[in-house]
């Protein structure tokens, strides 16, 4: 369709507009503009092929604003407004005429791996926003209801008395790859696929460091002691809030104590055994994730080292 997005649009958060009512209304009146819909935690995508997000004009779905029970301003797209829409309240979406005939919805993780980047960024950013707002109607100071504005980045307190502000909220996790010597450190949880090694993860706590949370995090998960940390790179993982900050770091020794509570096996593995493993199921993340990035790094490094 000639009215598609080009295959690799510019896509800008325009933040200065986010407060602008008239520049919003007037986007809300444009037949040109975007509509990422989500149902509950699920998106809307389209295509056999090769999948693709579906993103319904308003000349398309105009009523979709209409139904949706919250609206959030994502930004521009090429100059074209997007605005991400939860349309729970429609009930069965593949009911609705907007999505009856080529949609179907299913969950972001699932059809992350083959999507376009930019529509991937598109889909986790309008994805962490729209489960904000489900999960922020009520004020954590007062518990009267909040209502969004600014374009839908802040919902204020209706008590006036109370009045606070409540901003969207990303929980900083860190991803880790461990090396000792010509080995990295992998393991698998047990809600893992059947198969897939990762590198090790966990939360930011309150008043720590993303340094100290690694050293933490690797010696509660795998008893290994890291020195040497050092940021690699960051990925937005809206399942449902959090930012994985990638990091590598260097064990002190190669002794292992894993809390069987958080993995189900955790062990030390050469390039050649993560090329060519012995267990015929192993298989690592793939390289759309930091950890599957991280993991790429380590095996293309030819002296062991990390950068
Ligand atoms: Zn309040």
């Amino acid at each position: 369709m000639s009215d598609a997005p080009s295959s690799s649009p510019r896509f800008d958060r325009a933040t200065h507009l986010r407060k602008n009512l008239d520049a919003l209304d007037a986007m809300l009146h444009d037949e040109r503009t975007l509509i990422v819909p989500l149902h509950r935690t699920l998106h809307a995508f389209v295509g056999d092929a090769r999948t693709e997000l579906h993103l319904p004009t308003l000349a398309e779905a105009a009523e979709l604003i209409d139904a949706a029970a919250e609206l959030v301003w994502l930004g521009e797209l090429d100059g074209r407004a997007v605005f991400a829409a939860d349309v729970t309240p429609i009930g069965n979406p593949l009911n609705h005429r907007v999505f009856a005939r080529h949609s179907r919805f299913d969950e972001l993780m699932t059809a992350l791996p083959s999507l376009p980047t930019w529509q991937a960024e598109l889909a986790c950013y309008a994805r962490a926003l729209l489960f904000w707002h489900a999960r922020h109607q009520y004020c954590g100071a007062c518990a009267q209801p909040t209502r969004a504005r600014d374009g839908g980045h802040v919902r204020k307190c209706t008590n006036s008395a109370c009045g606070l502000e409540h901003f969207p909220r990303t929980d900083p996790a860190i991803i880790v790859l461990v090396t000792h010597g010509d080995r990295c450190l992998l393991g698998r949880q047990r809600v893992f696929p059947r198969g897939m090694y990762s590198t090790l993860a966990g939360f930011v706590e309150p008043g720590e460091t993303l340094e100290e949370a690694v050293v933490r995090e690797m010696r509660e998960e795998a008893g290994v002691l890291v020195k040497n940390v050092r940021y690699f790179k960051s990925q937005p993982w809206p399942f449902p809030a959090s930012l994985m900050l990638g990091f590598v770091a260097e064990a002190e020794n190669d002794v292992l104590a894993p809390d069987d509570d958080e993995l189900e096996h955790v062990a030390w593995f050469t390039r050649d055994e993560i090329a060519s493993p012995t267990r015929p199921d192993f298989f690592v993340p793939p390289k759309y994730s930091v950890s599957g990035q991280l993991i790429a790094h380590f095996m293309e490094e030819k002296n062991g080292g990390v950068p």
